[in-house]
């Protein structure tokens, strides 16, 4: 009997259009191949749905992603919509607003090396080899959404004791927020090679306290039979630069998470490679980790492999269909080991007639398939 998944596709602004469309195209090659159906939904998000509508995120939108099974999202935003006016809207509030209403507390983004492309590291070849590792990080809680407040003319809070200004972040985490993620993290491992390093600051924190007590607490419990470390977050930079292919599962909070997840992206070295999904208790939502280029918007030459692979984890985490989230990714490996490139990872050995643009990619992945 055939399986049927409803999509929602919100291809949004810039160079959105143009790469949603390979991600349907491969989501429809996997369709035949594994007897499976997928539904779309197209809905408006961004600056397309301020055009459209007057708001970044309409409520038929978020009834349409409501009623999916999954999200696949290009990319949203564009110089057109622009503005120093602070009331008007702007497309970025769609993808955070999605986000919010969601309930998307958990940020994946996986860091992964394609052995052909493996030149355009900032880090040599030899420890590149190999890096395969998940980031988890918690999107929802801790610094970014803690209780602030900037204070003014405080006594003796400028230079030389004169009155000056003061400020504060509250970083807090409830039990709750730690261990859904947590359990997220084992999850994801058990899918993978079976180890989580947990980052934190626990010798000096007291959030990091209780994130690790939290974190040991759902392993003992659940999950004993995934190998857990625990790593301080400034040892943590140093090893992802030193040894990034031991890490499999890497799960952090917030801010720390947001770090580490850029500095891991340049260990691959190309933006139009990166995927990430986005998770909550409900629906999920998939997309590259680039931006809607606009600088290269309607020219048929963008990188659609970012969002090919954001389908890759569509696959993997919403519908369990683990054994085609794997195909795609061999027919990914197996295109560029073939030297085919777009313009964003071609270098300059590739040939000319390597070269190729949006649709072409997509075509060369579902002809892999
Ligand atoms: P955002 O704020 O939305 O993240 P950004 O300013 O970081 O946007 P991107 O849109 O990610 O910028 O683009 C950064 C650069 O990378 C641009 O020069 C863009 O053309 C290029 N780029 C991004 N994505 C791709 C892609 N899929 N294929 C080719 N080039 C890309
Ligand atoms: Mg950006």
């Amino acid at each position: 009997m055939t399986t049927t998944y409803k999509i929602c596709l919100l291809a949004g602004d810039g160079i959105g259009p143009e790469i949603i469309a390979e991600g349907v195209k491969v989501l429809n090659a996997v369709g035949a191949k594994y007897d499976t159906a997928f539904e779309y939904t197209d809905a408006l998000i961004g600056g397309a749905a301020i055009d459209a509508t007057g708001e970044p995120l309409p409520t038929a939108t978020l009834d349409a992603a409501r009623a999916s099974d999954a999200v696949l999202l290009a990319a949203v935003g564009g110089p057109k919509w622009d503005t120093t006016d602070p009331a008007a809207p702007r497309p970025e509030q769609g993808l955070l607003g999605i986000r919010k209403e969601l309930g998307l507390y958990t940020n994946l983004r996986p860091v992964q090396i394609f052995n052909a492309l493996a030149d355009a590291s900032t880090l040599r070849p030899e420890i590149v080899d190999g890096v395969d590792m998940m980031i988890v990080r918690e999107l929802t809680g801790g610094l970014y959404f803690g209780r602030r407040e900037r204070f003014y003319d405080e006594p003796a809070a400028g230079v030389n004791g004169a009155p000056g200004q003061r400020a504060y972040d509250t970083l807090e985490y409830s039990e709750y927020e730690i261990e859904r993620i947590a359990r997220q993290a084992f999850e994801i491992a058990r899918k993978r090679r079976g180890k989580v390093t947990s980052v934190d600051k626990a010798n000096v924190l007291e959030t990091s306290r209780l994130w690790r007590e939290i974190v040991h607490r759902v392993h003992d419990a659940d999950y004993a039979d995934v190998e857990l470390e625990d790593l301080l977050v400034d040892n943590t930079a140093m090893q992802l630069i030193n040894r990034p292919a031991d890490f499999d599962v890497v799960v952090t909070e917030n801010m720390f998470g947001d770090i580490l997840s850029d500095e891991a992206a340049q260990i691959t070295g190309s933006l139009g490679m990166l995927a990430s999904a986005s998770l909550g208790d409900g629906v999920a939502l998939y997309e590259p980790s680039h931006g809607s280029a606009p600088d290269i918007a309607g020219r048929g030459i963008a990188n659609p492999l970012a969002q090919i692979l954001s389908v890759e984890m569509m696959l993997r985490y919403s519908f369990g269909m683990g054994e085609a989230a794997d195909d795609i990714r061999r027919a990914v490996t197996e295109v560029l080991d073939a030297g085919w490139r777009t313009g964003d990872i071609k270098d300059a050995e590739t040939p000319v007639d390597k070269v190729v643009g949006t649709a072409k990619m997509g075509d060369l992945v579902v002809e892999h398939l």
